[in-house]
This record gives C-alpha cells, sequence and structure tokens, in this order.
C-alpha cells in the first residue's frame, strides 16, 4: 500500500475553469498536497509521458491534447493513495464513471477526462518524477 499518487488536471478541465472545484474534491477527499505546478507540455514532453500507449490507437490524439494547453500537475499524499485516487476521479470513460466522481462531475468523453491519476505505485513514483525535483517535493 503506498502513500503518494500523481495527478494531473489535463487541459480541458484547466480551460473550462475547473481547477479550483477539482482541486477542492481532492483537498475534502482527504488528499495531501506534497508538489504543484501549473505547467504546459510541449508534445515531445506529452509524448514522453504517455510513451507507455505509444502502441494504442488513440496515442496521436492522447498527445496532441495533453499538450494542447495548460495543465495542473501534482503529487498527493494519503493512505492507500493510488487506489482512493483511482476511486474518487472514476472510469476512465466519464459516461461509464460513478456519480459524484470527479470524471462524472467534470469530464466531456473518454479523451478529455478531465483529470489523471497513476495506476500503480511504480507508476507515481516515475509520474511525480517527471514532473518535480527533490527541491519541488515536501
Ligand atoms: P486512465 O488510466 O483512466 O487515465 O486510462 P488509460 O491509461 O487507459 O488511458 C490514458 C488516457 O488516454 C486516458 O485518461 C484518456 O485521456 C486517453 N484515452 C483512453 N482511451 C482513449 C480513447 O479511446 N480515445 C482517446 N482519444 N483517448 C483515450
Amino acid at each position: 500500500m503506498s502513500n503518494r499518487t500523481f495527478t494531473m488536471i489535463k487541459p480541458d478541465a484547466t480551460q473550462k475553469g475547473y481547477t479550483g472545484a477539482i482541486l477542492d474534491q481532492i483537498i475534502k477527499a482527504g488528499f495531501a498536497v506534497k508538489a504543484m505546478k501549473w505547467t504546459r507540455l510541449t508534445k515531445e514532453q506529452a509524448g514522453l509521458f504517455y510513451e507507455v500507449h505509444k502502441e494504442r490507437p488513440f496515442y496521436g490524439e492522447l498527445v496532441d491534447f495533453m499538450s494542447s494547453g495548460t495543465i495542473v500537475a501534482a503529487i498527493l499524499e494519503k493512505d492507500n493513495a493510488v487506489a482512493d485516487f483511482r476511486t474518487l476521479i472514476g472510469a476512465t470513460n466519464p459516461a461509464q464513471a460513478a456519480e459524484g466522481t470527479i470524471r462524472k462531475l467534470f469530464a466531456a468523453s473518454v479523451g478529455e477526462n478531465a483529470v489523471h491519476g497513476s495506476d500503480s505505485d511504480e507508476n507515481a513514483a516515475i509520474e511525480g518524477d517527471f514532473f518535480f525535483s527533490k527541491l519541488e517535493r515536501f
């Protein structure tokens, strides 16, 4: 069981002005913010971040979307962080996401789905390291 996960508020959600409301849900669910930054990925950086999906048919769309606007990246802490955060955000496709989840509330489609949440402890560490130096996390 890990106590840290990594998230991004994706370009669709920052563009629609949902950043504050999404952070509010995350904090009210008991996650503590250990690192946070507002930034924008280049296509190359988005391609690297999602390299594990390189062979998937939606890879090009995903890279274009994730580099299309600003994001908020964060490292979050809570007991059982990875699994609890996946529960909080809901299914990848908002149409299948449970009521009250962040994707159900704020996402428009399977591609533009408002938030990212790491799927394992190992990936949470890799993804946090992608964005944050040791000086930027607490
Ligand atoms: P997650 O772990 O719930 O984020 O889902 P995945 O690891 O399966 O996919 C990573 C991301 O790729 C998703 O969050 C979506 O932004 C995107 N994605 C997944 N499936 C599709 C799809 O069918 N079409 C498009 N355009 N994007 C997708």
